[in-house]
Parts: structure tokens; sequence; C-alpha cells
């Protein structure tokens, strides 16, 4: 068996490879992201592509990466409905063929993917988060872009958190000391923070989360990526 591996592509996208080799791809914005690790065409194989909601910067080349490779579009069914209409993704490559809501589960290659509430805007449908359960079980939780929510314990009851990628950047999202709070709600073995440093508006840098949880809350691990950068997942 390989080993998992979570890379960070820039700001909210990430791409998971389990231990079958299964891709997930979350959040593709690559085309016109200052940090992007990679083109959109660089990504050539996925078997899942999850878009959190429908702004830009989530969505970008969520169609392109799904035709391109014959992922399954996992979304709201506005979202997904936008993208089938505006940028020709065909019906057998959108889940359950019209998408799926909060609280839904898609299985497939022994992969559960559970979307989750978030709490921000989106263009299409509803904003999201996913929990993306590998086939031995590990656990990754990308909270989309969101504000804090008391119903994240919930989700540290339901699934058991090994990973949690959550945003750091404020204005858009949770900051520093919101996402801290998130990670121990979670209850969360480790924690890559996300959307932040793109826009000179964002925290620049995620030492100041780190640094509250390290004296915060010791136990949970901080996971600082570089764009492009990858870390194997354990769990
Ligand atoms: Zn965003």
């Amino acid at each position: 068996m390989a080993q998992k591996t979570i890379k960070w592509l820039g700001h909210a996208g990430f791409q998971i490879t389990s231990e079958k080799g299964k891709i997930v791809v979350i959040d593709p914005w690559l085309t016109d992201n200052p940090l992007a690790s990679c083109t959109a065409e660089d990504i050539t194989k996925a078997d899942f592509v999850l878009v959190t909601h429908d702004h830009f910067d989530h969505v970008a080349d969520a169609a392109r990466i799904v035709k391109a490779t014959g992922a399954t579009l996992v979304g709201m069914p506005e979202t997904v409905g936008r993208l089938k209409d505006e940028e020709g993704v065909s019906d057998s490559q959108i889940v359950f063929g019209t998408g799926m809501n909060i609280g839904g589960t898609a299985s497939s290659y022994g992969i559960e993917i559970t979307m989750t509430q978030a709490f921000h805007s989106s263009q299409t449908g509803s904003p999201a988060g996913y929990i993306v359960k590998l086939e031995d079980g590990s656990t990754i939780y990308h909270a989309g872009d969101t504000g804090i929510f008391s119903s994240m314990k919930l989700l540290g009851d339901l699934f058991t958190i090994d990973l949690a990628l959550l945003p750091i950047g404020g204005v858009f999202t949770m900051d520093p000391a919101q996402a801290s709070v998130a990670a121990k709600l979670l209850g969360a073995e480790a924690v890559i923070p996300m959307h932040f440093k793109t826009f000179p508006i964002l925290e620049q840098d995620a030492s100041s989360f780190a640094g509250i949880i390290r004296k915060e809350a010791p136990e949970i691990e901080v996971v600082t990526l570089d764009p492009g950068q990858e870390h194997v997942v354990r769990g």
C-alpha cells in the first residue's frame, strides 16, 4: 500500500491521494491564483472533484478538471447545475446525477464523502464543507469557507477527525483565534490552515494560528504547508 497524502494546491485547494491511489480534489482554483502550485492542466488524474461553494476562488477550475479526468463532481444541486449548464459537465459525471445536499453521503471505491454545513455565501446553492473518509477509515474534514459554529462539536462526535483543513485568513472566514477554537470543537488530531495569504487583506501567514494552538491546545498538531507541498496523512 502506498502512503496516504494530501497536497495543498494553494488557497482552499487540496489533492488527497488514498492508499489505493484514489484521488480527491477539493476546491480547485488554479488559473489566475497567485499562489497556485500548478495549473489545472497539470491535474491529469482525479476520481472526485468536490466544490464547497460557488465562488471563483473555489470552483474556477472544477469543470475543466472533471471533464479532463472523468472524475465525479460533488457539490450542491444548484452549483453543479450551473457547471452543467455553463461549462458542459455531463449528468453522468455529477454525483447522483443531480448533486447532493448537506447531510448527504456519496460512496465509491470505499471512500465516503459527506457534505456538512458552512456559514458563508454562494452564487448558487448554499456553502458547504466535506468529511472525506478514506478506504482505511482515516478521516479528513474540509470546512469550506465558514465562520465558526458550535455544531463543529457534533461533527467531532459523529466522526473521528484525523485531519481538519480550516480557513484562518479572516475577512471572509474564521480568523486564527476562531479557527483554533474550531479545531478544539472538532477534536481534530491535526490541522492544516488554509485560505490565507492569497489576497493582501487576508492573514499573511499561519504563525499566529500555530502560536495559539501551541499555547491552548498543544495536543493538536499544526501542519503548515507551502503551496505544492505534500503531507503524509496519519490515522
Ligand atoms: Zn474563498
